[in-house]
């Protein structure tokens, strides 16, 4: 099989860690594209190579030591043309034979696999994939679909056939070198309580604020040439122990318990449902990005979180069938939005759009805010949903969350201009006009035109739009946007008024908040955010 093999995640047996044994040990990837990474362990600890040899035995040092890469050269592609995903085989196989028919030769990909815990298949999201390949490059691969394929749906996909190589180099505070190897150094402390930091490693959203002095860890690491030919950092995690970390970004400690609960859940759900999917080129599970979840190797975990994560242990969403993706995001602003509009793939979306509230007539009246005119008049009103958290008594810091249901941004126009130029790398000259084209039930944009005397551009995606369209960022892409004009109808200045934060898929984390504060436990706020869906213990 080319590339890293990810399906059948068989169960870890790391001797030292305080997780169960039989535990899945995820293989995080924390950063992509470094030449060289600086780190320093705070007791004992071994490296070796790609064969699992030594290269420096029980070594310690109070210093920073540091990989470089030497030579490298990236990994090799060839292009596919995806035709059609299936849960099933014979399903497959039907696609595959009416291309045949068409004389098409076709193949069918593995995608997924089984998850073991304690040699106990847990999840199984294989997904079998019917593709058209051996394409040299991404062109060849479009202009062959565009004339043989154009009666089907189709995506180009790109699958590795050369590994990437480097030479990495390990030096010690003084520049001297300790060693080299091929591709990997392994770095493995002597026990869990040994600390590594590694230095100049943000966080995605931090890149550009403030970028952090360094991030710890504990357990192995590794320094990995990427499909790049650069480094990238790769950190083991026992499956649980990663949820309470993604688990401890995403809630505060005044976040009552069951809402912490309702969190972890969709996060490990989140989780299980991707391994083997995502990042299937990689050589680790999952990125340490919003692609994936946000991850930063937490050690000391809040204990609110410890316990909202270890009294959910093993439950998940799940369909009929497996695992299923839960995603989640900070407001969605009274109604939540479709999963297609974030994900796209061939199985539909496993969970509705919902109306955040328990209001029924509101419920009829707000079903679906795809049109300015009833969206303008939603972002104007404070509807009574969960997510409205005015009516809630509460901490300093859930009041920052609160003022994210109904926002207002307001630019001059020339201040706009700019700001698009910029963020687009293109003087797009007079601004004219901001036109919403396609909005999802949320009332959240997916394709938006920008009118201008030098360009006209259209912005497809919510991150995209809502990146462009601010100095920083708008908070969600469900706004309307109102116009000034001048004496000879020139807008002057365009206001954006706006509900919620994030994609708002899944879960709400203010409206659970609420819930979970109106006395609902996990469950029902779960059922609520995940129409059609149970919760099952996994393990
Ligand atoms: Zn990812
Ligand atoms: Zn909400």
């Amino acid at each position: 099989m080319l590339g890293q093999p990810h399906v059948d995640l068989e169960s870890g047996n790391q001797s030292e860690n305080t997780y169960p044994d039989g535990m899945p040990v995820l293989r995080i990837g924390l950063i992509e594209s470094r030449d060289s990474v600086e780190f320093r362990l705070t007791g004992r600890f071994s490296v070796l190579n790609n064969q699992g040899v030594s290269i420096l035995k029980d070594v310690a040092s109070s210093v920073k030591w540091r990989v470089k890469i030497e030579q490298y050269s990236p990994a090799k592609y060839i292009y596919s043309v995806l035709l059609g995903k299936f849960h099933d085989r014979l399903e497959a196989q039907e696609l595959e034979y009416k291309l045949i028919e068409k004389g098409i030769g076709t193949r069918i990909k593995i995608r997924g696999g089984k998850l073991y815990y304690n040699d106990r298949v847990v999840n199984d999201n294989t997904q079998f994939w019917v593709v058209v390949d051996d394409l040299n490059s991404e062109q060849e691969a479009v202009t062959f679909a565009k004339h043989s394929l154009s009666e089907f749906s189709y995506q180009i996909i790109n699958e590795k056939i050369n590994e990437p190589r480097a030479l990495l180099e390990l030096f010690d505070s003084e520049f001297e070198k300790l060693g080299e190897a091929e591709n990997v150094f392994r770095i493995v402390p002597e026990s869990q309580q040994v600390i590594t930091y590694i230095y100049d490693l943000p966080l995605e959203n931090e890149i550009q604020n403030r970028p952090v002095k360094y991030r710890s860890f504990n357990g192995p690491l590794e320094f990995r040439c990427a499909n790049d030919g650069k480094i990238i950092i790769i950190c083991e995690v026992p499956l649980e122990k990663y949820v309470e970390s993604v688990v401890a970004l995403e809630v505060n400690s005044d976040f009552p318990i069951d809402a912490i609960g309702a969190q972890a859940i969709a996060a490990r759900s989140k989780t299980i449902a991707s391994l083997g999917i995502k990042h299937h080129e990689d050589t680790f599970h999952l990125c340490s990005g919003t692609h994936c979840q946000l991850f930063n190797g937490l050690i000391q975990t809040p204990e609110k979180v410890k316990k909202a994560v270890q009294e959910t242990m093993g439950i998940v969403l799940r369909d009929n069938r497996q695992v299923v993706d839960a995603n989640y995001s900070l407001m969605c602003g009274g109604h939540t939005e479709a999963y297609h509009t974030i994900i796209q793939d061939d199985f539909g979306d496993p969970y509705p759009p919902v109306f955040d509230g328990s209001d029924q007539n509101q419920k009829e009246k707000y079903i679906d805010l795809t049109e300015d005119i009833d969206l303008n008049k939603w972002v104007r009103e404070e509807p009574d949903v969960y997510c409205n958290l005015f009516n809630i008594q509460s901490s300093n810091k859930l009041n920052c969350i609160r003022k994210q249901f109904r926002w207002q941004i307001n630019y001059d126009r020339q201040e706009l201009e700019e700001i698009i130029s910029t963020k687009m790398g293109t003087d797009i000259g007079v601004l004219y006009d901001i036109i919403p084209v396609r909005r999802g039930t949320s009332g959240r944009i997916f394709e938006i035109e920008i009118l201008a005397s030098n360009q006209n551009i259209v912005l497809y995606g919510m991150q995209q739009i809502c990146q462009v369209l601010a100095s920083e960022r708008l908070p969600s892409s469900c706004f309307v946007i109102n116009r000034q004009f001048d004496d000879n109808g020139f807008p002057i200045s365009f206001i954006f008024n706006g509900a919620g934060a994030g994609h708002g898929v899944g879960l709400c984390q203010a409206g659970g908040v609420a819930m979970a504060l109106h006395g609902k436990d996990h469950c029902e706020i779960l059922s609520h955010y995940f129409k059609g869906i149970n919760l099952k213990k996994i393990y």
